[in-house]
């Protein structure tokens, strides 16, 4: 049998796994930060007509630019957007693949604050950007003098901030955005894929946009607006990296079908979004009660909580799957990260943790 060793696979993918949770089939998952509740009907029965009124058409390759869809999503983020400051793809994942393609690349670096979503240096990897695994705090927290620092020190190609941060939940001062956006000789991401859950008095990296060609914030239907399945995120920036990443996109990236059930899920967003509120509510539940039982918590300002156990994570993980709980195990020694759902997901998470010290 043939294995991965013996193709001629470049050298600095060789010997590496792919990203991904465990998708096991239990009770309870609360690993991947989805959002539990389950499409609306008259949501579902909105993309269903959407997405039928474009099947007689699908001889034709799609709208490559995406111009509508880009402009419902300008008018959803406010700010006095337009489509041309929107880029839209399949998943948030895709867009910053498309800008390490654009901005890093082979002989240029790109650095973030560990711990941080993982997909970041495994998308520099992918691109062949050297990645900079720079540090935060003891607490998880980032000061901008500590961010400054780093990237003076590195002087990265690209940086990446993630505002609420994956895995540990808080939201960046933005202090830090500003004091980045000042010192980084090249472009600044900041990843909000969470922005929706953010507590109030949080405030987004859009607001700095104007002025600042070099920022690009991200965003994503998949947790807030529940739409994970439909693979749709999206950038906000200067019309000029909307360009830049014109020049790698592949054609046509964006399947009609993806266009059509975005543009409906984003015309129901009143019925979408209706969730956030529940979810928030979850989250700061598991935060006060888990606090309350003597644990380390991280301020959450996301749809997750990561929190503190005694003893080896690993094992934690695993008496809470025993007892039909799956959470995220991110590779934190002491720590595990669980998604905030529905009330009753929230009941059985913390009836699971009775079990764990
Ligand atoms: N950014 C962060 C911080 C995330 O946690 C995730 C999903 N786990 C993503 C981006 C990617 O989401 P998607 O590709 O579904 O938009």
């Amino acid at each position: 049998m043939t294995t991965l060793d013996d193709l001629p696979i470049r050298d600095d993918l060789r010997g590496r796994t792919p990203y991904g949770a465990p998708q096991l089939d239990v009770p309870v998952r609360l690993n991947t930060n989805e959002n539990s509740y389950p499409v609306p009907e008259p949501v579902v029965e909105a993309i269903g007509k959407a997405v039928a009124a474009e099947l007689r058409d699908l001889n034709r390759y799609p709208d490559r630019d995406a111009v509508a869809l880009r402009a419902d999503l300008a008018a959803y983020l406010g700010h006095g957007l337009t489509a041309d400051h929107v880029w839209a793809a399949n998943g948030s994942n895709e867009i910053q693949q498309q800008l390490l393609q654009a901005f890093g690349g082979p002989g240029r670096t790109a650095l973030g604050f560990t711990p941080a979503y993982s997909m970041h240096p495994l998308l520099a990897l992918g691109t062949g950007t050297r990645w900079v695994p720079a540090r935060r705090g003891e607490d998880f927290g980032l000061t901008a003098g500590e961010a400054v620092a780093q990237v003076r020190e590195h002087r990265p190609d690209v940086v990446f901030l993630c505002s609420p941060n994956n895995p540990t939940g808080t939201a960046l001062d933005p202090a830090v955005v500003a004091a980045v956006l000042d010192e980084a000789p090249g472009v600044v991401i900041v990843d909000e894929a969470y922005a929706e859950f953010a507590r109030p008095g949080t405030v987004s990296a859009l607001a700095v946009l104007p002025g600042h060609p070099r920022l690009v914030v991200t965003r994503t239907m998949s947790k807030a607006f529940g739409f994970a399945g439909g693979r749709l995120g999206y950038l906000a920036a200067d019309p000029a990296v909307v360009d830049a990443v014109q020049l790698v996109r592949l054609p046509y990236h964006l399947s009609a079908l993806t266009q059509a059930a975005a543009r409906a899920a984003l015309a129901h967003r009143d019925a979408l979004l209706g969730t956030v509120a529940a979810i928030m509510q979850q989250r700061d539940r598991i935060v006060a009660e888990l606090r309350a039982r003597g644990h380390r918590v991280a301020d959450s300002d996301a749809n997750f909580v990561l929190f503190a156990v005694e003893g080896d994570q690993a094992v934690a993980w695993r008496t809470l799957l025993d007892a039909g709980v799956l959470v995220r195990d991110v590779g934190l020694p002491g720590w595990l990260r669980v998604t905030a759902g529905t009330p009753t997901e929230t009941d059985a998470f913390l009836t699971a943790m009775e079990t764990v010290s």
